[in-house]
């Protein structure tokens, strides 16, 4: 019988410390935001500690979008769709 192997995500950690290919394709996607629409560090991390705690968020992907919260939460502009940050 044949097993499928399944990558599983911790919803606390996001991608973070996750698959490595997960976090290279992450820092990949964060590197083409320009600094002038980086989100600082402090509101980065805040958005990211709500989204944790927040029921959409499945294996890093929030299921109100589909982003990667890591990833929309690192630009300035970017909004939470349920407007919680
Ligand atoms: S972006 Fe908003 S709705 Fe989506 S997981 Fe984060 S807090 Fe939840």
């Amino acid at each position: 019988m044949e097993t499928k192997e399944e990558t599983r995500y911790c919803r606390q950690c996001l991608l973070m410390d996750q698959a490595r290919e997960g976090r290279e394709k992450l820092d990949k996607y964060l590197s083409i935001i320009k600094k002038q629409d980086k989100t600082d560090e402090r509101e980065y991390l805040r958005r990211l500690d709500l989204c944790r705690k927040c029921e959409k968020l499945v294996d890093a992907t929030c299921s109100s979008c589909g982003c990667y919260v890591e990833f929309r939460a690192a630009v300035k502009h970017g909004k939470c769709p349920n407007n919680i940050w």
